[in-house]
């Protein structure tokens, strides 16, 4: 069977903690294919300073070149709020037959909840949850704890599966794209945070 997977993020802008995130769930699980999907108009935040195609732009300048890694404008040419539920949707009527294996960091795990449809989402696909450093799991919530308890199941190629959850074995990455925003801002250097360092100078 076919197995896709999908990283859905803001990006920016896009930093090494991506990159090797979409490498680590493409190896382990070997998957077909890892699409990066930045989000057009996210619907939990304010608009960025830069415009969507401009993040687009550098997912796909930073993964040129990487096996198996693709960047997916799909979001970017939405009109209107982009919702994660939707994008799977669309990926599963695109490719009936595979199965999407998504990928968030635990901070956005812990505010799932907040997602639109959040429950359904659950159901689309196999989601791994990337630890990130300062994001403890404990403090779920009551609805979540429930779903990772029915869910859950360790992460191999044999119990990759629609509905489940695991967690993702990937280092601890201390990298987030607002650190990259505010050194850049402070003037510092980010070429150890990004390989699109030289394309951001100004932009923030
Ligand atoms: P920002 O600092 O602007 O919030 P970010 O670094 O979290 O940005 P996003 O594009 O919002 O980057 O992240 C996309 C997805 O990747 C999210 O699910 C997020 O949790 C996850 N992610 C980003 N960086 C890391 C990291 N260093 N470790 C684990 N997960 C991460």
């Amino acid at each position: 069977m076919q197995k896709i997977g999908i990283f859905g993020g803001t990006f920016d802008p896009i930093h090494y903690g991506h990159i090797e995130l979409a490498r680590c769930m493409r190896d382990q699980l070997q998957l077909n294919e890892v699409r990066l999907i930045p989000t057009g108009l996210p619907p939990h935040r304010p608009p960025s300073r830069v415009s969507p195609q401009q993040r687009f732009d550098w997912v796909q300048a930073a993964i040129t070149g990487e096996a198996g890694l693709i960047a997916d404008d799909r979001e970017v040419l939405r009109e209107g709020y982009c919702y994660t539920v939707d994008t799977l949707t669309e990926l599963q009527q695109d490719t009936p037959d595979a199965l999407l294996v998504w990928l968030i960091g635990a901070d956005s795990w812990l505010n799932l909840t907040r997602w639109h449809r959040w429950r359904e989402l659950l159901d689309l696909g196999h989601l791994l949850i990337a630890a990130r450093p300062d994001y403890a799991f404990d403090g779920l919530s009551a609805d979540l704890s429930e779903e990772f308890a029915r869910r859950h199941v360790i992460a191999n190629t044999d119990t990759l599966s629609r509905g489940k959850i695991s967690l993702l074995s990937s280092p601890l990455m201390p990298v987030s794209s607002t650190l990259v925003r505010e050194m850049l801002a402070r003037g510092e250097d980010v070429s150890a945070l990004t390989p699109v360092w030289r394309q951001l100078a100004g932009k923030y």
